[in-house]
């Protein structure tokens, strides 16, 4: 069986007044899924100290490409992450993708570097509205996929995790029905099913795009969504606490 998975992207948001608020409430949340946070990275010490000793999990936005540590100004390494009590990374979320020119192969390599370092990637893939509209979803998010099992293999996705999230659903208060969500899920564990029928199986599958207390349970009841990674809503503990009991 999928784990069920609940995590909340704070992007670039928070300072450490708001971050103890935040992290406070969520600690008290109950849900039977497990549940993550992603803060910004200058923040993650402050959340290990508040969550260490909860069922809440953290992990990290972003990590260096590099494999070590080593000369590279400004970039933070799987090791440190793993030093921090991360348990997952986010790689290849759209906004990585678009404002920063990660490519598959950037993102590939940076899978691959989070899982030397021991933690658990969740790989995100999506595409645009124009590829939607031009029909090119499936060869879209296949093709993403595919350039991460070409270059980790397919044994990877053993530890790992995939959120599918269209690009025009992220931040735009527009959401993929839960059908339009639960193609793409089929398809992506289909795709899985062709190269190794146990990974696709067990293989954890997050929906991400404006997930809102108001549209959670129905999306989170599809057959092939196994959570949620959820942005602008995780930031209003409120709200992520619904989300987490909506599962
Ligand atoms: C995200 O940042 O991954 C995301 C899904 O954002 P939002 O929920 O705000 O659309």
């Amino acid at each position: 069986m999928p784990e069920t998975i609940i995590a909340g992207n704070w992007k670039m948001y928070g300072r450490q007044p708001s971050i103890d608020a935040l992290t406070a409430a969520i600690a008290a949340i109950e849900s039977s899924a497990t549940v993550i946070v992603f803060p910004p990275l200058v923040y993650l010490a402050q959340v290990r100290q508040a969550l260490q000793h909860t069922h809440i999990q953290w992990g990290a936005q972003n990590i260096a490409a590099a494999f070590e540590d080593g000369a590279y100004t400004g970039e933070v390494s799987g090791a440190m992450l793993a030093d921090l009590g991360c348990r997952y990374v986010l790689v290849g979320h759209s906004e990585r993708r678009q404002l920063f020119s990660e490519n598959n192969t950037t993102i590939a390599t940076k899978f691959i570097s989070a899982q030397a370092a021991g933690l658990i990637p969740i790989l995100c893939v999506g595409e645009t509205q124009e590829e939607r509209q031009a029909g090119m979803t499936k060869d879209i998010v296949m093709g993403q996929l595919q350039a991460v099992i070409d270059m980790a293999g397919i044994e990877a996705f053993k530890q790992a995790i995939i959120a599918y999230e269209p690009v025009w659903a992220i931040g735009t208060g527009l959401t993929a029905s839960p059908e339009q969500a639960q193609v793409v899920h089929s398809q992506i564990r289909e795709h899985f099913a062709t190269i190794d029928g146990t990974i696709a199986s067990v293989l954890t599958l997050l929906y991400g795009g404006s997930v809102k207390p108001g549209n959670a349970a129905q999306l989170f009841a599809m057959p092939d969504i196994n959570g949620g990674l959820i942005g602008g809503a995780s930031l209003d503990a409120d709200s992520f606490k619904q989300i987490c009991q909506a599962v």
